[in-house]
């Protein structure tokens, strides 16, 4: 199966449904008390697909290392596919708070979904092994609304892992900030090879942008 992202798609959906959670003092968008453990959002998908079931169809497309189901819920809308996959990093819970809001609205907003005019594949979470492995935190940790309001992350551009130089065809960057200055300039003197070096030189393609499905 061919499943094709369209970005301004997505980033608009994305948007409506973190509308009003800009401000740092904001609430936790979704009111979610706890970050979420699988089987709790597989409970709260089953409880949405049961309020609309001729909307959503479901499908396991695979199972983890240990046999724990991999599902996709499919919520039928539009002539385009996107696809979101949560939770790909098994200590980062956020992503499958806002795929879970994303589905929920959706769901329930159907001006929202015929002016996206997509269909909404929901693989969340992608890893459930991990993340049950980071389930004795997710009910005692931080909570969404204290992640909200002060979690915080560089901009992609500006994290010290991933702003070695970087050159691809007609592309290049070479604004290192200072902090990957600091151990890229240690480099010759450590014997670190171009090679070794590039380890952190990722590059993360999260869009593929499509003509529709
Ligand atoms: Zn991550």
């Amino acid at each position: 199966m061919l499943i094709r992202l369209h970005r301004r798609a997505l980033l608009a959906a994305g948007a409506a449904a973190l509308a009003g959670c800009r401000s740092p003092t904001a609430k936790a968008p979704g009111g979610y008390a706890r970050f979420l453990r699988a089987d709790q959002l597989r409970a709260r998908a089953d409880a949405l697909i049961v309020r609309y079931p001729r909307r959503f169809s479901r499908q396991q497309i695979g199972a983890s290392r240990t046999g724990a189901p991999i599902e996709m819920i499919t919520l039928h809308g539009g002539a385009r596919s996107a696809l979101l996959v949560a939770g790909v990093h098994a200590n980062e819970p956020a992503g499958g708070l806002a795929a879970d809001l994303l589905m929920h609205r959706l769901a329930e907003d159907d001006r929202a979904r015929d002016a996206l005019d997509a269909t909404w594949h929901f693989v969340n979470p992608i890893d459930p092994d991990g993340l049950a492995l980071n389930q004795a935190w997710l009910g005692a940790g931080p909570t969404p609304e204290q992640y909200f309001a002060h979690f915080f992350r560089p901009a992609l551009h500006r994290q010290p892992d991933y702003t070695f130089p970087l050159r691809l065809g007609d592309y290049a960057f070479t604004d290192s900030p200072p902090e990957n200055l600091a151990f890229q300039r240690r480099a010759p003197e450590l014997r670190l090879s171009d090679a070794q070096l590039r380890i952190w030189r990722g590059v993360l393609y999260r869009l593929r942008v499509g003509a529709g499905s």
